[in-house]
């Protein structure tokens, strides 16, 4: 099934200049780019869109972290994308990511772990819907 997930680029990412690796992995593995944009979210802005963790013991520190610099959200479409997308970043603690994953090579801690994905295809549509306009997802190429 073709799915679409969403991606972001973290501030810790942008922070270590490391936007144009990760697009190049996502790129090469396969991945339709729908819509990109670099955005800073305020702390409104990241309360919302990781409302289903509120509560959590992380989730302040989350908001903060969210909400320290800029980032970057990407609406990416591909057969099986939320799976083969989760698969590529690797699990959320780099310490238990798989070797040559994004996050294993790239993230300092559970917390602040360079990408974001989604955890169905139902939604990867809903947190699109969160950052991108119809107008703003663009399906030629
Ligand atoms: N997070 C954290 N501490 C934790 C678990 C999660 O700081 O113990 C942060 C981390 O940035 C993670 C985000 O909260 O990416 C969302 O958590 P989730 O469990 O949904 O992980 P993900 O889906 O990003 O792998
Ligand atoms: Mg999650």
């Amino acid at each position: 099934m073709i799915e679409r997930t969403l991606a972001i680029l973290k501030p810790d990412c942008v922070r270590k200049k490391l936007t144009g690796e990760v697009i190049a992995r996502i790129e090469k593995a396969g991945f339709k780019i729908l819509g990109m944009k670099k955005i800073k979210l305020t702390k409104e802005t990241a309360s919302g869109f990781y409302a289903v963790h509120k509560g959590k013991p992380f989730y302040d520190g989350l908001v903060e972290f969210m909400s320290s610099g800029p980032c970057i959200p990407i609406a990416l479409e591909k057969e099986n994308a939320v799976a083969d997308y989760r698969t590529l970043i690797g699990a959320t603690d780099p310490k238990d990511a798989a070797p040559g994953t994004i996050r294993k090579l790239f993230a300092d801690n559970k917390s602040e772990n360079i990408v974001h994905g989604s955890d169905s295809p139902e939604n990867g549509k809903i947190e699109i819907g969160y950052y991108f306009s119809k107008k703003e997802i663009i399906e030629l190429d």
